[in-house]
């Protein structure tokens, strides 16, 4: 490793089309070879385009859940993967450019040839989760599954019948496990009634439910290639330089565009990101859960100051002042009240207050409070963390109403505050039929469903899929007719390793008698996989044709061709070929497959998208050509909206942005909440919440905990990598104050620990983190001596929370009080 660690931090020394070469060189290419097939050290690296003789090249590509999708060209040789290889088209610039993948991408060698792939079907034999198998035939499986979805359908219906959220696999289109409703599995379903579905996801449950609040739908911010006309851009808590570090993610544009334009960018962030460290003039360290604060402490400077954008707010929005509230509306509702401290709770929400709270210096907040204000085109966007909170429906209008404080919405260089867009080709999606079941479970609580699904209705945040789009002041009249008693789960970590408090769910899990069957599709023996009754392996993308529909970063969209590199390794079958055994035996063969094989389908989707996409070229010309690219136009998200608010209205009762919300005030009569602070404000103000700063829990438990994403991994896929493992060991990131203050030093094994459970990692201490937060790289594989003991993989769910959020009812993973010890 010293070597490696040598030339990586070089890489300042060298221009920037090589320092992703250098970077992922030195990650991947110092380990010897794995299972026979030989490393590529940086020298063969170097020569790594030019393909040796008995060599063939197919294009192939990386379908995880970083918001990116990479073309990779794997080299085959003797029917075994040798070599991968970036894209080789396009070049450097913003729109055109070469779409490199990653060092996750890169290594996926290591995925395919893992010695955790399965490699047979396998039956439990033992207690769930214990680990004892036995391998059956294809047959047999398929019968097994059949039989006991008929007989569960028969017994509970089939709203009791749950596919779990998976996105091992999100990026592909027939083979794709995300959403779970655009799935095969949800086409095979839909052919015998139908399933349980379930709204919004773990990347971003809050921000879906309180946008529809805020704008009356998700409407995207500016595309990032747009970047280039900002003055300034304010990021809270977004971080491409760690999640999407591709050419076709975001870190290639954000990167470009910054050198471009010059513009100033500040980083709002508990941690020094690979993002702030890389692409940010100022990093605002602020405590996790706080930003709400700090906006209100910003707004409050603004408004003193005259420095708001009082004709934006009074020409598009409804209740920033008194003066722009709706009928209807309690006096002194609106923000500006709030802020001024003329509201319900008399508190004036000065700098000093919000200092208090983010432990953002008042001084700081003054000054980027003016800068904000002043420096225009300016863009404010956001990642998903800062509403993966207990607060964080607020937590995210908040970027939201700051861009609407400076009137930076729906124009060039500015944006609305949300996450950014990107320009997308119009590609047909897999036809997966209508799902008849009426009722939709708030995709964090499938676990109460096990439970005690039977009766959940509004108040639980059951929804009704004729209006599944609309919580606006809908009151969903459904109810649960059923417990969840049969999960499937493709693709998917999150059954265990990724849902929260997994030591609570593995208490769910461990009684058979309420969900009584999992099925597992995976290709690796998964922390969910060990607590599935039966596991089949599925084939890697390098092991069946596919399309890879949806790529884009900035204005650039792509489509690239997935096909089939090598032989689907041992006894591994393709997830389509699966469902067509499993739906011959239900009977509905024909209807599942229309006649078609998975080659025939991504036929199919080409040619249908070839109707809005008249140069997308065939699937034979796409065998060769691997991707087809095309520069599309910047996206301005809510352009129309700026130019003429009345004849595109927003999707508000208003038709206008709602500052103050009069579907939550509505809600918030009907709904009441008592516990853990939670409340439905119509404002995005600040609410201490469930472990938030303040709570008295921190006499036992004082440090914040959070889970950041990390170049290892994209969740928990790449996790098992050996490779990765070493280039970007998993450790908890403790402040260098914290850790004196607990005799811990640098690469010491801590344990960190709260009433959910505990885990034991060596620590990295460093200033790069706030004083009071530590953070666990989310997404390590958990790995207990026994169930229920301290975590030695270092998965940050085990000190997670199971708890609703209040009206997303989603998952707050990033509010969580612990304290950290020596081991
Ligand atoms: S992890 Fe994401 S950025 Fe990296 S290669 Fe895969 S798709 Fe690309």
């Amino acid at each position: 490793m010293s070597q490696q660690k040598t030339v990586i931090e070089r890489v300042g020394e060298v221009p920037l089309s090589r320092r992703r070469f250098v970077q992922w060189s030195a990650a991947a290419g110092g380990t010897a070879g794995l299972m026979g097939l030989g490393g590529v050290g940086l020298q063969q690296a170097a020569a790594a385009d030019a393909t040796a003789a008995g060599e063939k090249v197919t294009w192939s590509a990386c379908t995880v859940n970083c918001g990116s999708r990479c073309p990779l060209r794997l080299v085959v040789k003797d029917g075994q993967i040798v070599r991968v290889d970036p894209d080789d088209t396009g070049d450097d610039a913003v729109g055109t450019q070469q779409i490199r993948a990653c060092v996750r991408g890169r290594s996926i060698r290591q995925r395919i040839y893992s010695a955790e792939r399965l490699k047979k079907p396998l039956k439990r034999t033992g207690k769930r989760g214990e680990g004892k198998w036995a391998e059956i035939s294809w047959d047999e499986a398929y019968t097994i599954i059949a039989d006991k979805l008929k007989d569960t359908i028969a017994k509970h219906g089939n709203e009791s019948v749950f596919i779990q959220y998976g996105t091992g696999v999100i990026g592909a289109t027939v083979a794709r496990s995300w959403p779970p409703g655009g799935s095969a599995i949800a086409r095979l379903m839909n052919c015998v009634g139908g399933f349980l579905d379930e709204y919004n996801d773990y990347s971003c449950g809050q921000i879906e439910a309180a946008v529809d609040f805020h704008y009356g739908a998700w409407q995207g911010s500016n595309s990032n290639d747009d970047l280039v006309n900002s003055r300034l851009v304010v990021m809270f808590g977004n971080n491409p330089h760690e999640t999407r570090m591709s050419g076709g993610g975001e870190v290639f544009v954000t990167q470009t565009v910054k050198r471009a334009s010059g513009h100033r960018v500040i980083v709002v962030d508990p941690r020094l990101s690979e993002t702030a460290m890389n692409l940010a003039d100022e990093w605002v360290p602020i405590r996790p859960g706080t930003d709400a604060a700090f906006v209100a402490g910003l707004a409050h400077v603004m408004i003193k100051e005259n420095l708001v954008d009082q004709a934006f707010l009074d020409k598009y929005c409804s209740g920033f002042d008194e003066q722009h509230l709706p009928a209807g509306a309690p006096a002194h509702s609106s923000y500006k009240s709030y802020v001024l401290g003329l509201g319900a709770d008399g508190v004036e929400k000065t700098p000093d207050w919000a200092a208090r709270i983010t432990g953002i210096p008042a001084a700081t907040i003054t000054r980027l409070a003016r800068e904000i204000a002043t420096t225009k085109p300016c863009s404010v966007n956001q990642g998903w963390g800062i509403q993966r909170h207990s607060n964080g429906e607020n937590q995210s209008r908040a970027p939201m109403l700051l861009s609407n404080l400076i009137g930076q919405v729906g124009i060039s260089g500015g944006g609305n505050g949300e996450r950014e867009s990107s320009a997308a080709l119009p590609m047909v999606s897999f036809p997966v039929l209508k799902n008849p079941v009426k009722p939709v479970l708030p995709f964090f609580a499938w676990t109460d469903a096990v439970v005690a699904g039977k009766g959940m209705g509004y108040r639980q945040g059951i929804r009704n899929a004729e209006n599944i789009n609309s919580n606006a002041n809908v009151k969903h009249d459904v109810v649960l007719g059923s417990d969840i008693k049969f999960i499937w789960n493709y693709g998917s970590n999150a059954t265990v390793n990724q849902h929260a408090d997994i030591n609570k769910t593995i208490e769910i899990l461990g009684d058979e008698s309420k969900c009584e069957m999992i099925v597992c599709i995976e290709n690796q023996m998964t922390v969910s996989a060990q607590w599935s009754d039966l596991v089949l392996p599925d084939a890697t993308t390098a092991e069946q044709i596919d399309v890879i529909a949806q790529g884009s970063a900035g204005n650039l969209g792509y489509t690239i061709l997935a096909d089939k590199a090598i032989e689907p390794l041992f006894d591994s079958v393709p997830v389509y070929e699966q469902l067509t055994q499993i739906a011959d035996r239900l009977g509905v063969k024909q209807q599942f497959t229309e006649g078609r094989t998975q080659e025939q389908w991504v036929q199919w989707l080409l040619d249908e998208s070839r109707k809005a996409i008249p140069e997308l070229p065939t699937l034979d010309q796409l065998r060769t050509q691997g991707i087809f690219k095309k520069k599309l136009d910047s996206v301005i998200g809510m352009k129309k909206f700026r130019d003429d608010p009345v004849a595109n209205k927003l999707g508000t009762p208003s038709g206008k942005i709602e500052i103050w919300s009069s579907n939550l005030y509505t809600m918030s009569q009907d709904w009441p909440m008592d516990v853990d602070g939670n409340a439905i404000d119509p404002l995005p103000i600040y609410r201490q919440t469930r472990e938030m700063p303040g709570d008295p829990l921190q006499q036992k438990f004082p440090l914040q905990c959070i889970g950041h994403h990390y170049k290892q991994r994209t969740h928990s896929s790449y996790g098992n990598s050996p490779w990765l493992k070493e280039a970007h060991p998993q450790h908890v990131w403790v402040n260098t104050l914290d850790a004196q203050a607990r005799g811990i030093a640098h690469g010491d094994r801590i344990r960190v620990f709260n009433d959910r459970g505990k885990l034991e990692l060596p620590v990295y201490v460093t200033p790069r983190i706030m004083p009071g937060v530590i953070s666990v790289p989310q997404g390590a594989w958990y790995r207990p001596a026994t169930p229920g003991g301290v975590d030695k993989g270092g998965s940050v769910n085990v000190l997670t929370s199971q708890k609703l959020t209040s009206y997303a009812k989603g998952n707050g993973q990033h509010s969580n009080l612990v304290q950290v010890e020596k081991a």
